[in-house]
């Protein structure tokens, strides 16, 4: 600090001073005296350390306002919730950075219910005395998937984690090295093997693995053997894999249980609502998984969950692992689950009924129609000469389900006046733009021009109204 600024430093208003001005009087009617004392606190602390910016002779008035003004837009701030909806347009359906499956209606309900009041979450109502949180769902995953038994944690990795501690502790578990997957954020098979205590005994080679290869990696130490669901990627060509029902069978002659990590894994065939096909936590067990592990909130459209499902002394002894009491999910993700579970009772009304099938088998002249109403309202209010074109491409499914399958969209394609690319400057204030509006729009840049793709769009009232009241998306396609 300069010896000039000392006498700006004597010239800051007290705290007290600040909260006694007319002008805060209204901020700490709508935030409370408490968060606005902290909030003038942090702005006086702010000012004090820019001192050196300040002009000399800048008056005590003009100080106790710039302290107002910073004070109440951190409040307003602190107001806006962080976690908000946004408008996916990115074309991958299930993003996991966009949080994956929106929920139907019905599990909406079951949450809210579940969240206001006391369940008999570990209640048994008939026996009247303490039960199991696995119940509300254990008849219905039996029933859907032909298991014996079935638990649910926090995630598929948790569900992975905690299968393999509980039934491969200090032992080897046998996987191909065609499995060995990665998937984002952290998930490697062999670290989560060595982190859930387990020793990996890879066999085969990347791209081809036979039963021979299995059998001569079983001996006294073998825990388990493990399929892995290539989910986000394909080995095509000179490959061989072996099949989930002869690996059964070799387990079962051996002794070894067999796990499968389907990862998305769904419920009902997909190829009667036209997508390409996705194992199913039902074909696993039918062809003599022992456990099967999947996600609740990828292609199986439910919430954040990991199932488990396979032969009940499996189960138990995941049950009885401290582990999994540190992985449950609470009540409100189980009335989230059970009402999604419940919809598969009917597959056939699912497209409609289920937000993550309503959006992959969307038709494509519904999308167009989308596409050509939005297209048109953008005209309106972009400038003159901007370029606004709805263009055919692929969306698609996402979050590693049904790798190098594309659903056939459109997206609506804004380019400059010219048909000019955007320059970095203007496609940095254009994403800045949408990604400020009240409920965010994520969507792609590339090429130099912004790319919207409308499977996804929900509300097309709400959008176009949000980027025709924007003057940054606006100015953004202006000429200069
Ligand atoms: C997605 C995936 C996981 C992780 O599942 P989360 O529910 O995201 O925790 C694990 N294994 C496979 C094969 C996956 O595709």
């Amino acid at each position: 600090m300069t010896q000039k600024n000392i006498p700006v430093l004597a010239k800051l208003p007290s705290v007290d001073a600040v909260l006694g001005d007319a002008g805060m009087a209204e901020g700490i009617e709508m935030f409370g005296l408490q968060g606005v004392t902290a909030a003038v606190r942090d702005a006086l602390d702010a000012l004090r350390e820019r001192a050196g910016e300040l002009a000399p002779d800048v008056s005590r008035e003009t100080l106790t306002a710039r302290v107002i003004e910073e004070a109440l837009i951190t409040l307003a701030m602190l107001e806006q919730p962080s976690l908000r909806p946004v408008f996916n347009l990115t074309g991958t359906v299930l993003h996991t950075n966009l949080g994956r499956a929106s929920l139907p209606p019905e599990a909406i309900a079951a949450m809210s219910e579940a969240a206001a009041s006391p369940t008999n979450l570990e209640y048994d109502l008939e026996a009247g005395k303490r039960g199991s949180r696995d119940t509300h769902l254990e008849n219905l995953l039996c029933r859907l998937t032909g298991a014996e038994a079935a638990t649910v944690v926090n995630n598929n990795a948790a569900a992975v984690l905690v299968a393999l501690n509980s039934l491969a502790l200090r032992k080897e578990v046998v996987v191909s090295r065609g499995e060995l997957i990665e998937i984002g954020g952290a998930f490697r098979i062999p670290e989560i093997m060595t982190r859930a205590g387990a020793k990996l005994k890879e066999v085969g080679t990347t791209n081809r693995t036979h039963p021979r290869d299995y059998e001569g990696a079983i001996s006294s130490k073998t825990g388990l053997l493990m399929k892995v669901h290539t989910s986000n990627y394909r080995v095509e060509g000179f490959t061989a894999a072996v099949s989930e029902k002869t690996l059964a069978g070799i387990g079962a002659e051996r002794n070894v249980p067999l796990m499968i990590d389907l990862g998305s894994g769904t419920l009902t065939d997909l190829e009667a609502f036209g997508l390409p096909h996705e194992p199913t936590a039902g074909e696993a067990v039918a062809a003599g998984a022992n456990l099967v592990t999947f996600s609740g909130d990828k292609l199986l459209g439910g919430p954040q969950a990991g199932l488990i499902v396979g032969d009940a002394d499996l189960i138990a002894r995941i049950r009885k692992n401290p582990m999994t009491r540190a992985l449950r999910v609470d009540k409100v993700r189980l009335a989230a689950l059970e009402a999604v579970l419940r919809l598969y009772l009917s597959p056939e009304k699912l497209a409609q009924r289920l937000p993550v099938l309503a959006s992959l088998t969307r038709p494509v002249e519904e999308i167009e129609g989308v596409a050509t109403r939005v297209a048109a309202a953008l005209k309106d209010c972009l400038p003159e000469g901007a370029l606004i074109e709805v263009e055919e491409s692929q969306s698609e499914i996402g979050s590693g389900s049904l790798p190098g399958e594309a659903l056939p969209t459109r997206v609506i394609v804004v380019r400059p006046p010219g048909n000019k690319k955007l320059s970095a400057r203007r496609s940095r204030s254009l994403d800045q733009a949408l990604r400020s509006l009240p409920r965010p729009v994520i969507s792609r840049l590339t090429g130099g021009a912004l790319h919207m793709d409308m499977r996804c769009l929900d509300d097309e009232t709400e959008f176009i109204h949000q980027l025709k009241s924007s003057q940054d998306f606006v100015d953004v396609f202006g000429s200069s």
